[in-house]
């Protein structure tokens, strides 16, 4: 997390833990408090201190300082204290603690008690582990028994049993999906989205419906005035003329009632505001210079719920409250019009014009403020109730441009079986306006507002959601519904969401997705995967990885566990012909941990098939050891199997016990390493690229070398107890290590299309 503080005079966004005592603190709604404060300067601040104290509701702060002496944390009113979130309003503090000084720092022991949860595959993988030993340790103790029953020497058959157990336990499996998932995430923080949690990875796959905002997910959040509404006329951004009274009081209040700050070319703060200051900028207005004329004596902070934000500016000797916000909140609010005619009535005929004129702005793509004020008592202390009777002075029209990759964005989404669905706390024309541009409205009656859904039930809700497609003027409350009514449809709903009340609903998606850059700390903590670029696109690109890591997390499941049953079924196979052990344990062990690994990490790395996008999202419902993959896993082991046992009766007759066991080694060591090629895809590798996964080539020649070290350097064979092989039981061990390769190979060519 971040903190805003003061730094050489200037505001600076830094890490939280670079916070230091001393330091002057800016808090807005949704940011995390990162060190213990008093509070400077305060604008309705609420924090939620429920971390300290365990009480969830929200605690409104005042500057005035508590004077009794050993007063609880919840009632210090004039402290911040560090782990505690600004649920609403602003603030300034200076620190007064950092680290393990701070009320939560001598809690410290309750903030490690978090742990990382396991993975579904990972839990899956451990209670498959589980199983398998018990079911082993089982067979191998029957193998044990029936040996000895049979007269067989008591050492002989405790090789035979512990080689069983060698054979059958996939020793490196869980570590390898840790790996690959390791690697995944890595490779999708680079392409901007940072997973927050691994679990979120396999769901991922199983996503069928993304809620996006639209500002700035779906659009570039670069907002622009285009057009203004003063004094009954529509003037466009550059034409206005600030010789005219009300259109220069029209700018002096945009400015006014704004935090955005233009500085040497760099902008900050909210976007919406941002555009209003560049306004200002085209007539030469600067926005400090105003905000130091016009003194700002009071604020009522903008929130998504209310959709309006106030300030109270002394003009002239005079209090004024300056209201903007959504026309459609605002308007009814509003009793008179100024004109330059002077103030006049608010008639039913004025709202209709005005509503028209919004109607054809929207139906652009625009967004549309409105503009209203009103005068208050100097020592009035402006509060919600305040924002009403007021004097209506214009709009203005804001262009915030699609995403250039949004259309593509949507259209693979389409293809891939999802669902997109535009929630928007903009107006239902604008909104419907830029989802048409972009793919997701393909009917007007697609789209729908806030209000309308509050009339349905749950259930009606859920009858209706899957033919809507945006939502305009939602609240956060709104989007829990929205979510919760699909998820009962059987869905897997990932929603972006980057505000403070955007947490619960981020919480109750399967992946709730948090902005990066607009984010608040909040929404990121709720989150399970954060967008550093807040793009539209990235989560699709997110999707696309997290299938993609998913298959080949599978192939490399495939892949170990047919090369294990290949060893159970010599092992058993042997047992049961009373023929010698073919493997010492530390062949098993060479292969399992060594020779195997490699290739399986590189199956998990294998490069991604653009094709998956064309394939319904992964039903989450069914489970990973399914039929289809036992049998592919089954049919693997079979054939290696049939080819390390052939290998092995060479070796009995051409040698004796110790050429057959290396040969049976050998056998099963390569063929193991070409299977891997097997694995990789349903298609055949000619289909999807011979050498287009250099790891496992890499992985095939690591592979051969170390077992050439192992057959061939004198040390190493008495290590792992090999014999010498003539070049001929050579020539025999490479053609049958790569029989289950042509084999599998040319089924996939012939019937899998
Ligand atoms: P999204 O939910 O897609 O991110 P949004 O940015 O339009 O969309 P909100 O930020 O909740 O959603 O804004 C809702 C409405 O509130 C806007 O349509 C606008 O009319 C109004 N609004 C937005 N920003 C401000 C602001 N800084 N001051 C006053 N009103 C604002």
């Amino acid at each position: 997390p971040n903190a805003k503080v003061l730094r050489n005079g200037q505001t600076a966004e830094i890490p939280s833990r670079e916070v230091v005592v001393g330091d002057i603190l800016y808090l807005d709604a949704g940011d995390f408090i990162p060190a213990d404060g008093r509070l400077i300067m305060n604008h309705s601040l609420q924090v939620n201190e429920s971390s300290l104290t365990g009480e969830s509701l929200a605690v409104q702060k005042e500057l005035e300082p508590i004077t009794e002496a050993d007063v609880s944390l919840g009632d210090r009113k004039n402290m911040i204290f560090s782990g505690s979130f600004v649920t609403y309003g602003r603030a300034t503090s200076v620190v007064t603690n950092t680290g393990m000084q701070t009320e939560i720092g001598k809690i410290a022991g309750l903030l490690e008690s978090a742990q990382e949860k396991k993975t579904p595959l990972q839990i899956t993988l451990d209670h498959f582990g589980k199983r398998l030993a018990i079911a082993i340790i089982f067979i191998a103790l029957i193998i044990f028994s029936v040996d000895i029953y049979r007269g067989q020497e008591i050492v002989d058959s405790f090789m035979f049993a512990v080689a069983l157990a060698v054979a059958a336990i996939p020793e490196a499996l869980s570590s390898i999906v840790t790996i690959v998932l390791a690697f995944g995430t890595q490779k999708m923080a680079k392409e901007n989205a940072i997973m927050r949690q691994l679990h979120a990875v396999e769901s991922l796959g199983s996503i069928s419906v993304i809620c996006s905002d639209k500002t700035g997910t779906l659009t570039q959040n670069k907002m622009t005035v285009q057009k203004v509404l003063v004094d009954k006329r529509v003037i466009a951004h550059d034409q206005l003329n600030t010789e005219h009274p009300l259109e220069k009081n029209f700018l002096l209040m945009a400015l006014l009632c704004n935090d955005s700050i233009t500085m040497d070319k760099k902008e900050i703060g909210d976007p919406t505001e941002v555009a209003l200051t560049n306004l200002g900028e085209e007539y030469g207005m600067d926005e400090l210079v105003v905000r130091e004329e016009y003194q700002r004596t009071g604020e009522i902070p903008f929130d998504s719920d209310r959709k309006l934000m106030s300030t109270v500016n002394k003009v002239d000797g005079r209090y004024i409250m300056i209201t903007k916000g959504a026309l459609d909140v605002l308007l009814s609010r509003v009793s008179k019009m100024d004109t330059s005619e002077g103030l006049v009535e608010f008639t039913e005929q004025q709202r209709r014009k005005i509503e028209k004129i919004n109607r054809d702005f929207s139906t652009e793509g625009l967004r549309v403020l409105c503009f209203a004020y009103k005068e208050v008592r100097e020592d009035q202390e402006i509060n919600i109730v305040d924002e009403n009777d007021l004097i209506f002075v214009g709009l203005t029209a804001m262009m915030d441009p699609p995403r250039p990759e949004s259309k593509e964005a949507v259209e693979s989404c389409i293809s891939a079986g999802i669902k997109p669905v535009m929630i928007t706390g903009d107006h239902k024309i604008t909104a419907a306006a830029i989802a048409r541009q972009i793919g997701i409205l393909k009917d007007e009656s697609e789209a729908i507002e806030g209000v309308e859904i509050e009339k349905f039930t749950d259930e009606q809700l859920r009858e209706k959601v899957e033919h809507l497609s945006v939502y305009a003027r939602v609240s956060p409350e709104h989007k829990i519904r929205i979510v919760k009514a699909w998820q009962d449809k059987g869905n897997v709903v990932a929603m972006t969401g980057d505000g403070v009340n955007d947490a619960p609903a981020l919480k109750q998606a399967d992946i709730g997705i948090a902005m990066g850059i607009t984010g608040t700390e909040v929404a990121k903590d709720a989150s399970s995967m954060i967008l550093t670029d807040d793009n539209f696109s990235t989560i699709v690109k997110a999707v696309s990885n997290g299938r993609s890591i998913y298959a080949n997390i599978n192939n490399s499941i495939r892949f170990l566990l047919s090369g294990n049953t290949a060893g159970i079924l010599s092992v058993l196979y042997a047992s049961m012909l009373a023929l010698p052990v073919p493997f010492a344990p530390v062949h098993l062990l060479f292969i399992n941990l060594l020779t195997d690994s490699l290739p399986a990490i590189a199956l998990g790395l294998e490069p991604h098939n653009k094709k998956i996008m064309k394939e319904k999202p992964r039903d989450v419902h069914q489970p990973l050891l399914n039929l289809s993959f036992l049998n592919k896993v089954g049919i693997g082991g079979l054939l290696i199997a049939i080819s390390t046992l052939i290998a092995f009766h060479i070796g009995l007759e051409t040698g004796n016990e110790a050429v057959a066991s290396t040969m049976a080694f050998s056998t099963l060591c390569l063929a193991r390493l070409f299977h891997g090629f097997n694995t990789r895809s349903k298609q055949s590798i000619f289909h999807i690229g011979v050498f287009t996964n250099h790891y496992l080539w890499f992985a095939l020649i690591l592979g051969i070398i170390l077992l050439h070290l192992v057959l061939f350097i004198p040390p190493l064979m008495g290590v792992f107890e090999v014999a010498t092989l003539t070049g001929t039981q050579l020539g025999y061990i490479y053609g049958l290590s790569i029989m289950p390769l042509i084999v599998i190979q040319l089924y996939k060519v012939i019937f899998v299309r």
